[in-house]
């Protein structure tokens, strides 16, 4: 891509509403525009990293379920019947705008903040044999949630995307065994992502389904929302929320030897048992004809929400810093006064088949870099008069520069 394609430039200058980190670097560098507190457009450098974080989490949900793409608007109907439209304290629903708008349909539909109470009816229309079943489905799609304070950019948004995994056993146990192997694979996903080491498996509120815990997966960060007891020898941990005298004995644990640190829940595994099923009649036949209720999990990783963490947690003085795998393009190029020489390897570099941005605006120098540096992509290479039939090469962590043969460039980038 030409940074010159891109009609959204990156600026110095941010709203004085944006207060977190992550707001701040992404507007700056032009990979998101916030519509309201909230609410981000995904720009073309930050769709790319979306799309790169979600595939990634897509690998791994492939290996364990099916992918489907529900739709947001839900029936009031389905809220009700579970009883969670009265209770569930971010549901928003729409309403016709005005009057012309409300001559032609006055229906109110939900906009869904999570998807229980639309798949566990569907699953039920054609899934009600012991044959059936185990079924995993997934999907990875924009939810909406009423929360009061957004003021955290992409880690709280009132429109934001989720990956939802749901699953539907004939018993507790299997449930359970389903949901034990959810652990490894969300672990991948998180070390793919460059923050395995920093991300803890914690014990959370089992919450009104079920009096055992859930388990969330939290990335240690100074700015996250949530407060964890964190046990590092043993790489576990446990939210304020199960840190009682009841808790502690519980657990056999002692949290006044644990170290409490800030985080930021990115993924949240839960065994919803019956909840769901009974609500909605969902029952299954067993051998003999049985009448049994189906048993439930659920399992949500905030896909954006990572995007906001990932830049809090590796960004610099200068800027962000992408991990690999995520990384908008592998390489940033930057022409000084050699536009000719910039499209010759530009060309070169994606006949090669790499992902490369090519600042080729006419602009000085020291703002090319300026700009490289807040963009953060791994690698920045410069072409110049200076650097004659060679190249430039710098990675966005380190301050020295070398000076490479263009294929030496191609052979490092290809690994
Ligand atoms: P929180 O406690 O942060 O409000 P939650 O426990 O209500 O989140 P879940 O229903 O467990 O959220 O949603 C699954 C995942 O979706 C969370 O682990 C988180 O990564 C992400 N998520 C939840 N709410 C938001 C939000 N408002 N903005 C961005 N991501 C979110
Ligand atoms: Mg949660």
């Amino acid at each position: 891509m030409r940074v010159t394609q891109i009609p959204f430039k990156t600026s110095k200058m941010v709203a004085s509403e944006l207060v977190s980190i992550n707001a701040k670097l992404l507007t700056q560098a032009g990979f998101i525009h916030q519509e309201l507190a909230g609410a981000y457009t995904m720009l073309p450098l930050g769709l790319r990293v979306l799309t790169k974080i979600e595939n990634i989490i897509r690998a791994q949900m492939d290996k364990v379920g099916v992918e489907i793409n529900m739709t947001s608007l839900a029936p009031i109907a389905n809220w009700q019947q579970s009883g969670r439209f009265e209770t569930v304290d971010v549901l928003m629903k729409t309403t016709p705008a005005n009057k012309v708008s409300a001559q032609k349909n006055t229906t109110e539909y939900v906009l869904s903040p999570t998807h229980e109470d639309m798949i566990t009816p569907m699953i039920a229309e054609g899934n009600r044999s012991y044959k059936d079943l185990p079924i995993s489905v997934y999907q990875i799609q924009t939810k909406f949630r009423n929360e009061p304070r957004a003021k955290s950019g992409l880690l709280r948004g009132r429109e934001f995307r989720m990956k939802d995994l749901y699953s539907f056993h004939v018993s507790e146990a299997d449930l359970m065994r389903f949901y034990e192997a959810m652990k490894p694979r969300y672990s991948a996903i998180y070390e793919k992502l460059g923050i395995g080491n920093d991300t803890y498996i914690t014990l959370a509120s089992g919450g009104d389904f079920t009096t055992e815990y859930s388990h969330e997966f939290q990335t240690v960060l100074d700015s996250g929302e949530d407060t964890i007891y964190l046990d590092r020898e043993n790489r576990i941990a446990y939210n304020k929320e199960v840190t009682s005298p009841e808790d502690a004995k519980k657990l056999g644990v002692d949290f006044s030897k644990l170290e409490i640190v800030r985080a930021s829940e990115v993924g949240n595994i839960f065994p919803l048992m019956t909840k769901f099923s009974k609500a909605f009649n969902y029952t299954y036949a067993d051998e003999n004809g049985t009448q049994n209720p189906v048993f439930m999990g659920c399992y949500g990783i905030g896909s954006t929400r990572l995007m906001g963490v990932i830049v809090e947690k590796f960004a610099d003085g200068k800027g962000m810093v992408w991990p690999k795998a995520i990384a908008p393009f592998a390489v940033e190029l930057i022409d000084i006064n050699a536009h000719e020489r910039g499209e010759e390897i530009y060309t070169k570099l994606q006949d090669t088949g790499i992902e490369v941005l090519w600042d080729d605006r006419d602009e000085r120098a020291g703002a090319k870099f300026a700009d490289a540096d807040l963009i953060g992509i791994p690698v920045r290479l410069v072409v110049s008069a200076k650097t004659g039939d060679q190249i430039e090469w710098k990675d966005r962590t380190s301050d020295q520069t070398q000076l490479l043969e263009l294929n030496t460039v191609l052979e490092r980038l290809k690994i």
